[in-house]
């Protein structure tokens, strides 16, 4: 699923090419993926958008009238593409915008399960679709981390990807954040000293930081990721074998000896299913 430094770099890039001309045509929209029906897709025609926002993993349209907003969550499988006037585009798109000239945003979904969404909102609406959502966590400071983490008592791989409490990292970078910060991530927040809380405030700028600037570049999966779906793998910083373990539908990846003190994790699940 692409996280903050997926979608920011994703916002850099549509900004101005949104903002160029009014829409021409909104949909057509798949069922599933459409949230709304009020206002409906055809109020949009007409307007100009103002560019491009992000919140989280959600990237946002508003209309420069400030009337309306498209709001978009890729979820696992989607992709929005700016598809310039006169290139082919996608015949099944999951949502589409046409703008006057002939470009075309375009969201498309390689998945049986239609996850990806479109919400067509006013303002008020956004807001409310966003109220949920904790601080964006490139604009975390130490202090401000030390009291989320002190508020919950929770595995640190688990609070990093919980939208309610810090915004915009998922199980990629949760895994790059906490080798970066080398913090186990089973440690329980609640644990953490105030260095420690300082490291990993650090760690998600930087990290966060590095696959910006990676993704800008327009950097594979494999150029980013030095630890995420690296199993086996030398560990960049010290050379131990890269691990991984299966925590609550996910797959974690981490070095023992960076991040748990040369222990391997167990899989809680199984330990358990054998007792
Ligand atoms: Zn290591």
């Amino acid at each position: 699923m692409p996280e903050l430094p997926e979608m920011e770099a994703w916002r850099r890039q549509l900004d101005e090419p949104v903002a160029a001309f009014p829409i021409a045509k909104a949909g057509p929209a798949h069922i599933a993926t459409l949230k709304t029906f009020d206002p409906p897709p055809a109020a949009l025609e007409g307007r100009r958008l103002r560019g491009a926002e992000r919140r989280g993993k959600r990237l946002l349209f508003p209309t420069i009238d400030g009337e309306l907003v498209v709001l978009v969550h890729l979820m696992t499988a989607g992709r929005l593409r700016y598809v310039p006037a006169g290139e082919k585009s996608p015949k099944t798109p999951a949502f589409a915008l046409e703008f006057q000239g002939g470009a075309k945003l375009v969201l498309t979904e390689n998945a049986k399960k239609k996850r990806a969404g479109v919400w067509i909102l006013t303002p008020e609406g956004a807001a409310a679709e966003l109220a949920h959502l904790g601080p964006e966590a490139d604009e975390l400071d130490a202090p401000r981390l030390g009291e989320i983490v002190r508020n919950e008592s929770r595995r640190l791989h688990a609070l990093l990807r919980d939208q309610r409490l810090i915004a915009g990292i998922g199980r990629a970078w949760a895994n790059e954040i906490l080798h970066a910060a080398k913090l186990s991530p089973y440690a329980l927040s609640s644990d953490l000293d105030d260095g420690e809380v300082a490291r990993l405030a650090a760690a998600i700028r930087s990290e966060l930081e590095r696959g910006l600037a990676l993704r800008e570049a327009g950097a594979s999966d494999e150029k980013t990721y030095r630890v995420h779906r690296r199993l086996g793998e030398p560990c960049h910083a010290c050379g131990t074998p890269l691990a991984q373990i299966d925590f609550e539908e996910h797959t974690i990846f981490y070095c023992p000896t960076c991040q748990t003190g040369g222990r391997v994790l167990k899989d809680r699940r199984m330990s358990r299913l054998l007792r």
